[in-house]
């Protein structure tokens, strides 16, 4: 229903499976992304370049990424049931075991990976209580539609984006819209930050109005209102937070939480898919070297692996959300992304390949101990 974008340390990823081609087929390559003050004033265009570090960042819908992942899997042998719940994690440490309930049936596994998302309860058991993640004060309306069907190409204040793929954003003091047009001025989605006082316990996700979008931009740039007026629905999603956990794997250390689940994202900082991809690939490499008898050890270097660039990963959504949100025009403060080379000139599998051996070895010496979070942080609620 929305748009996703995996960055160069996902793609880099995606082109070693072999998916480089397909992807791109369902993705959109904008050239630049055009930075506006709410009022209309373009702040700065930002050039996006074809390739960051040597790979490709995949943009498109989600549902059209999904289904080439989705297909991947399926390939390489995996059984995959659809539209079930896991209504329990269960680990038993004196027998060594551990498994989900699903429907009923007691599935037992050498390791269960919860990448449950936000509402996790896989992460229950982790941590061995329940831990609501926080309203941010945020949430996003977001809605994709066609171009023609919804006339964007009649309206001379919307008809930019049905020529060509363009990619617009505007902010303006605690919120910011972005809009762009994709499968050569096609298809088209937007999503708008606004204040949000609901209990997000009711649900993270629900039907917005089309006319409460509206009553947002009402003085904004004209053209934002005109791009809202041309869906006709969209979603009002809750944008949650959470501190860091202490850890992202069970006592017995058979269940380990990946993703959201284990570190939800603010969308700015465009990386919550890709940290998740990330995980899942060192955790990979990881049950892989130490092997089936050791998995245990195996979950505790991959935690160690990748918690501390996770952080810093959400680190930098937050920044650049205030960098947005706070930003002073007068002084003609920096609005662009960040592209920043530790982050995008990474790969996930050579790394927990080349560590795998120094933390296996150093964890070794201390018995596998979960590790202390050194790096104390706390992300602010100053929306999102
Ligand atoms: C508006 C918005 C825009 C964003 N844009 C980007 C972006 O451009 N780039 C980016 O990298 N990230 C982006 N993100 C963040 C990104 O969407 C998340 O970080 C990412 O989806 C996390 O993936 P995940 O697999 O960990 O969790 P999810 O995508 O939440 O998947 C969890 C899955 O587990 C299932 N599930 C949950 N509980 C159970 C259960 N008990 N039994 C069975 N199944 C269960 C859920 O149905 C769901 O399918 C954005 C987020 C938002 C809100």
């Amino acid at each position: 229903m929305c748009v996703i974008s995996f960055a160069p340390n996902t793609g880099r990823l995606f082109e070693r499976w072999g998916l480089g081609e397909e992807l791109m087929k369902v993705c959109t390559q904008h050239t630049n992304l055009h930075i506006h003050s709410h009022m209309g004033h373009l702040l700065q265009t930002q050039v996006l370049p074809q390739k960051v570090f040597g790979s490709n960042s995949y943009n498109g819908r989600r549902g059209e990424i999904h289904a080439v992942l989705f297909e991947y899997a399926k390939r390489l042998g995996a059984e995959i049931k659809l539209g079930v719940e896991v209504t329990e994690y269960w680990e038993n440490d004196v027998e060594k075991k551990a498994g989900v309930i699903v429907q009923g049936q007691r599935i037992e596994g050498d390791v269960v990976v919860g990448a449950d998302g936000v509402g996790s309860k896989a992460r229950q058991l982790v941590l061995g209580h329940v831990d609501e993640p926080k309203p941010s004060g945020y949430a996003i309306y977001r809605t994709w539609f066609d171009i023609q069907e919804r006339g964007v190409d009649k309206d001379p204040l919307t008809s930019m984006f049905a020529k060509e793929d363009l990619f617009f954003s505007w902010i303006g003091e605690d919120k910011h819209m972005l809009a762009m047009s994709m499968k050569g001025g096609k298809e088209m989605c937007w999503l708008l930050t606004h204040k949000d006082t609901a209990d997000i316990k009711e649900s993270w996700s629900q039907p917005g109005k089309i006319s409460d979008a509206l009553t947002i931009v009402d003085d904004w740039d004209p053209r934002c209102r005109a791009i809202v007026s041309k869906a006709s629905f969209c979603i009002d999603f809750k944008l949650v937070i959470r501190d860091p956990l202490p850890t992202w794997v069970s006592p017995g250390g058979r269940i380990v939480v990946i993703g959201d689940a284990a570190h939800p994202f603010l969308p700015s900082s465009i990386q919550g898919a890709s940290q998740g991809v990330e995980d899942g690939v060192a955790l990979a490499v990881a049950l892989k070297n130490a092997g089936k008898d050791k998995i245990p050890a195996a979950t505790r270097v991959f935690e160690h692996l990748r918690y501390d660039r996770v952080l810093k990963s959400q680190q930098m959504g937050e920044s650049t959300r205030n960098k947005w949100h706070k930003k002073n025009e007068d002084k003609g403060d920096d609005v662009e992304l960040p592209f920043p080379e530790w982050l995008l000139n990474f790969d996930a599998e050579r790394h927990a390949q080349n560590t795998f051996g120094q933390i296996f070895d150093s964890l070794k010496e201390k018995g596998y101990a979960r590790p202390n979070v050194h790096l104390l942080y706390h992300i602010d609620e100053a929306g999102a």
